[in-house]
């Protein structure tokens, strides 16, 4: 499938699985030359190997530079112990790179169609915020938001609502189910899909996912001693940031393992143990951005290692862990290491922990969501207070709000009268 067809056609069915046929491989020189490299230049490379023949270099450089413009720092709190920070873009969610290289991607697809391109994403909180702050100003696309009444905080609220006027928040009278069902049954809708060039945002999305590859090479090659094998443990949720994982290691970068750390949303911990795959409806936690009871991308895994339990097994272990846990996980980070985590980094440090008791490595943990975006839990585990260090606006403007049923006549007229 052509590259624009998979970025455009990434619905939520079937068909929006999209997989490279061949995942290139970086080579030795590329691996010799990586600790030198910028994280812009890392990204360029890496994004370029895959997405080279689709796109000019020149855009796609521009792309990554604008993608990429805030810091992924690799912090050390203890000997062996690594955590890399994604929290520091302009929504401080990791969510941000694959959101914003996948607006430079369709803002350049938009300007080559001469069509307008409509982006529909149904949010329960961050990816709206970091969908809305990408898209923010750019020409040729409108984005569509759905979001349950009362359902999200007020950060999260406040990003969608100043995000821009290409930007429109529709504060839907009913739950995330709700916001999603539409969601799906617009991609579903014959004449909509006929009147309006129609797209998602969500972690199935290729150009979303991919892009997240680039930081296990980062982080890998900022560590220095590499007597021991480096291995990732991923807070996981639709399992987009782990598959991404497992799609570096294909390319080539010499990782001993991963854990897929989840709380007690586990069907996939659960399978490594059983070999059963039973997705379940989604339990409610702190570390909410990884409530997923069906992880999307699960079957890319398995497509990834051809089906084979024993391979998967090889490369991933599972572990999941209750709030209560995740709660004394940050207390002990912070009493041991003077390090404040999130409650979704935490479960990616318990995780960490369980391996390593296991494998000897040097352990990265991925830490997806600033700490001040929880200043509750952290108060409760540390006594700290922390905040955010100031809350970005996208181009500072209003988007458009609307308050809707959830039905699904009102939602189509609303995407047909032009915003
Ligand atoms: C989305 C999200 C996750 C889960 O990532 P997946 O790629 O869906 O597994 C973890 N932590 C935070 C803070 C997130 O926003």
């Amino acid at each position: 499938m052509p590259l624009l067809e998979a970025v455009m056609r990434s619905v939520s069915g079937e068909s929006g699985l999209y997989m490279p046929e061949k995942i290139p491989h970086m080579g030795d020189s590329f691996f010799r030359n990586i600790r030198g490299m910028s994280l812009r230049e890392t990204a360029f490379r890496i994004i370029e190997s895959l997405f080279g023949e689709d796109v000019a270099s020149d855009v796609l450089e521009k792309i990554v530079d604008e993608a990429l413009n805030f810091e992924i720092p690799l912090v050390s709190p203890g000997k062996e112990l690594h955590v890399l920070e994604l929290f520091h873009g302009p929504t401080y969610a990791f969510k941000d790179v694959g959101a914003r290289f996948l607006a430079g991607m369709l803002g350049h697809f938009a300007s080559n169609l001469r069509r307008e391109i409509t982006v529909l994403v149904a949010t329960s909180g961050d990816t709206g915020g970091a969908v809305a702050n990408a898209f923010s100003g750019r020409e040729g696309i409108k984005v569509v938001i759905l979001y349950p009444s009362g359902r999200v905080s007020r950060i999260q609220e406040q990003q969608l609502l100043r995000a821009g006027s290409n930007i429109m928040a529709i504060e839907l009278e009913g739950d995330f189910d709700d916001c999603q069902r539409l969601v799906k049954k617009a991609f579903a809708d014959r004449e909509l899909n006929e009147k309006l060039v129609l797209t998602s945002a969500n972690s199935i999305n290729f150009a979303r996912l991919f892009p997240q590859s680039v930081y296990y090479f980062y982080a890998w090659a900022q560590i220095e001693e590499k007597d021991k094998p480096v291995c990732f443990s991923v807070p996981s949720g639709n399992f987009g940031n782990l598959t991404a994982g497992l799609i570096a290691k294909k390319m080539g970068l010499p990782v001993s393992g991963f854990v897929a750390s989840t709380n007690i949303n586990r069907s996939v911990p659960l399978y490594l143990e059983t070999g059963n795959f039973l997705p379940h409806p989604s339990f409610k936690t702190i570390s909410n951005a990884m409530d997923v009871g069906n992880p999307g991308n699960f079957r890319r895994i398995l497509h990834l290692y051809g089906n084979d339990l024993n391979r998967i097994r090889e490369d991933i272990s599972g572990f999941w862990f209750t709030d209560e846990s995740t709660r004394e996980g940050m207390k002990e980070l912070y009493e041991k290491y003077s390090y404040i985590a999130d409650p979704h980094a935490a479960v990616a440090y318990l995780g960490l922990k369980r391996q390593m008791e296991k494998v000897q490595c040097n352990g990265i943990f991925l830490a997806t969501a600033h700490p001040g975006k929880f200043p509750e839990e952290v108060m409760k585990a540390t006594g700290l207070n922390v905040a955010l260090p100031g809350l970005h606006n996208g181009a500072g403007k209003e988007s458009q709000h609307v308050k809707a049923p959830a039905d699904f006549g009102f939602l189509k007229d609303l995407l047909y009268s032009s915003f």
